[in-house]
């Protein structure tokens, strides 16, 4: 049994809150969206955190997502429903990237994405506070991943995709216990239908940043990037953003280290990056807007970031303005390309939204926006194994003459 979950513990949420109007809400309540229909936001009493550990108890305990339980919402430890979540390893891009360029591999989560760090959590709280059945729209990986967690603790769940959701996803989804529809839409028309059956009782509405907990899971990106930079940060991290829930979830990560006295006040330029053919958050950014308006006809070969509209769209842009980063849109031929030169000239194999970060990488490199010297984080978020990949179709009849020169 894991180290970091044997022990029944304390928690240090003192409360939640409105991340548009500050408003104050109680912990160990179901929560969906504030009153204002914007995110919730989880407090903690950090001084007590500060009190409780330190950055060496944090380093001496195993290298997964529960050693940093102080700065997790779980009350409980017999809520968490654990699938073994990692702390993802920072692989050298030096080919494709550059000589400072990191990929954090998140494909290497349970369910080969990093909706698990968001659903583990999500799900654990859903647990602990009684919801019994759970309904998602997801362009795929999301829907795998709480599929896989709330099975697994008996929760009931029903999914709803696009109907062009990447073939593998809709089925891990079903053979993970969901009940998953495919639905002929966007993911929103999907989160619709979600909300109609919320409002009406049927179940729990678990799209993104709609209950408080999944941002507290992808913080963790956050605060193990802290710990794997020994305490300072890197200089830029391009994140392929659909909700953006990694991206304000790292945000909320840097601000609590900082007042914990682990990290400065230095923060790495945050770069959204988005897809040519969705990109509300870049059109907004480059537009000075607070808010994203709807993305009409969105369509990219990266499903997980065809959001045409994200609920915490002014926590996005307000995050990447505060770290003088920027909104990038890359376009599908860039994407493709990239995947392809990370596969065939460093071994490792990116989701298309991985491919979209190194993209944009080259983009900001080549218009100033950073330089070679950065040192720089591509997220990775799935893994590239569960996306579609060109034909080798070679065949060898070893009953004729082999041509040993030809192979
Ligand atoms: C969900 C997802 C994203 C987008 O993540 P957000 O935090 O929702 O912006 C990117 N890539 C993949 C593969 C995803 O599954």
């Amino acid at each position: 049994m894991n180290q970091n979950l044997t022990a029944d513990r304390q928690t240090f949420v003192t409360h939640l809150e409105c991340s548009i109007t500050g408003e104050r809400y109680e912990a160990d309540q179901l929560h969906g969206l504030s009153r204002a229909g914007r995110p919730l936001l989880v407090r903690y009493d950090l001084d007590a955190v500060r009190s409780a550990v330190s950055r060496d108890t944090i380093e001496a305990r195993p290298t997964d997502l529960w050693r940093w339980r102080e700065l997790l919402p779980v009350r409980h430890t017999s809520n968490i429903v654990s699938l073994g979540e990692i702390e993802t390893p920072l692989v050298p891009l030096t080919k494709s990237g550059g000589p400072n360029v990191l990929v954090k591999d998140e494909g290497r989560l349970p369910t080969g994405s990093f909706k698990a760090r968001g659903l583990v959590m999500a799900v654990a709280m859903a647990k602990e506070l009684g919801v019994t059945k759970i309904a998602m729209p997801t362009n795929g990986n999301a829907g795998a991943a709480l599929a896989a967690y709330a099975t697994r603790c008996g929760i009931e769940t029903i999914v709803f995709c696009p109907d062009d959701t990447p073939e593998i996803n809709v089925r891990e989804i079903a053979m993970q216990g969901a009940r998953v529809w495919r639905v002929n839409g966007l993911i929103d028309d999907c989160g619709a239908i979600v909300g109609k059956g919320a409002a009406e009782g049927r179940w729990f509405d678990f799209s993104t940043l709609k209950e408080p907990y999944r941002i507290e899971g992808k913080k963790t990106m956050g605060l193990e990037l802290a710990a794997q930079f020994g305490w300072k940060l890197p200089d830029a991290i391009f994140y392929p953003t659909g909700g953006g829930t990694g991206l304000i979830g790292m945000w909320k990560a840097f601000d609590e280290l900082e007042k914990l006295g682990w990290i400065g006040s230095e923060r790495p330029k945050m770069f959204a990056v988005q897809a040519s053919g969705c990109a509300p958050i870049v059109r907004a950014f480059e537009a000075g807007e607070e808010h994203a308006e709807r993305w009409e006809d969105a369509s990219t070969v990266a499903a997980g970031i065809r959001v045409p509209k994200a609920v915490g769209d002014f926590l996005i842009l307000r995050a990447v303005r505060e770290s003088g980063g920027q909104a990038l849109a890359v376009g599908d031929p860039a994407i493709l390309k990239a995947v392809d030169a990370a596969a065939k000239q460093d071994g490792l194999l990116l989701c298309p939204e991985g491919g979209a970060t190194l993209a944009a990488y080259h983009q900001a490199l080549n218009t100033g926006l950073v330089d070679e010297d950065d040192k720089v984080v591509l997220f990775n978020c799935a893994t590239g194994l569960k996306y579609p990949m060109p034909e080798a179709p070679q065949a060898l009849d070893r009953t004729r003459p082999i041509d040993f020169d030809a192979l």
